[in-house]
């Protein structure tokens, strides 16, 4: 039998093995709902966008990045959510395990305990639960390019489930539905929502067509004659701005300083 007291703590441990991510990278967490088609039926989500859901995802975002202050941008839809992490963050020894299980264990607990001020109707019916990943982008352009793909899937999926819903609402069934948007592009996406539903895609809430991005508010930004203390308190904003154009980027320059 082994004597406890002689077991070389050094030793065990040397079997945690985890290679550190790529110095001097931004690193992307990205978390998404686990089964959120099933989840988003059962608590019976407006379709397809329901806006106390997004508003609860980017509460809970928020607040991940109030706790974790090396966050400096994050951008959200549907069930999703990127954290750009700082590049020369060393927090978690900068593993992708200490980081990811950091912050989707902390967005989930969120998750939970928020539920009520976004649903105070709606019983949360199981615990609700999300992936991670870690992956780090070498540049500020391939950043940006990250972050222009969710948006850009953000664009192609709420057109394609705002004709989808919008066929299903009018009587078809959703194989129906699926069956007449095949092989569309998105400029007859734009004309079907028109001309039948009398819908302008451009006029839909921005929150649904752009998705949202969170970030720590200017530095300095002048406080005017307000309380001369409030100029050290930083806040996160929430907007929804399209953030595949350069100028949003030249507009905010201190998110990737
Ligand atoms: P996986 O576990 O592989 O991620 P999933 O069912 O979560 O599977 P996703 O591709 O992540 O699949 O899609 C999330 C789904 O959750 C969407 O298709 C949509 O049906 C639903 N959903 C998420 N957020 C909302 C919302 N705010 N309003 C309505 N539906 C939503
Ligand atoms: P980290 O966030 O890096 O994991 P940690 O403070 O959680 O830091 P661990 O090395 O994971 O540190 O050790 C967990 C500590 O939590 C233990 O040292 C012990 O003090 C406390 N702890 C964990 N489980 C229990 C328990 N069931 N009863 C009492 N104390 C516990
Ligand atoms: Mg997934
Ligand atoms: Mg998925
Ligand atoms: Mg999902
Ligand atoms: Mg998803």
């Amino acid at each position: 039998a082994t004597d406890v007291d002689k077991i070389n703590p050094d030793y065990v441990r040397s079997f945690q093995v985890e290679k550190t991510l790529m110095p001097c990278t931004w690193v992307v967490i990205r978390i998404d709902g686990c089964h959120f088609h099933r989840f988003s039926e059962v608590h019976a989500f407006e379709k397809p966008n329901d806006e106390h859901a997004l508003n609860l995802m980017n509460s809970c975002a928020v607040a991940v990045m109030e706790k974790l202050p090396d966050l400096v941008f994050s951008y959200g839809v549907s069930d999703e959510y990127s954290f750009v992490l700082k590049r020369y963050s060393q927090i978690y020894g900068r593993t992708a395990s200490g980081m990811v299980s950091a912050i989707v264990s902390l967005f989930s607990s969120l998750y939970v305990m928020k539920w009520r001020e976004f649903f105070p109707h709606k019983e949360l019916k199981y615990p609700p639960s999300f992936d991670g990943r870690a992956v780090c982008y070498p540049s500020d352009e391939v950043l940006r390019d990250y972050l222009a793909w969710r948006q850009v899937d953000c664009h192609i999926n709420n057109q394609y489930n705002t004709c989808f819903w919008e066929l299903v609402k009018s009587g078809k069934s959703k194989s129906e539905a699926q069956a007449c948007l095949k092989g569309t592009q998105t400029q007859e996406k734009e004309l079907l929502l028109h001309s039948r539903f009398n819908i302008s895609y451009n006029e839909l809430p921005l929150m649904f067509r752009q998705g949202s991005s969170a970030f720590w508010d200017k530095k300095d930004a002048t406080t005017g004659d307000k309380n001369p203390d409030a100029c050290c308190e930083r806040k996160i904003v929430v907007v929804h701005s399209n953030i595949i154009e350069r100028s949003f980027w030249e507009d905010h320059p201190w998110i990737l300083d």
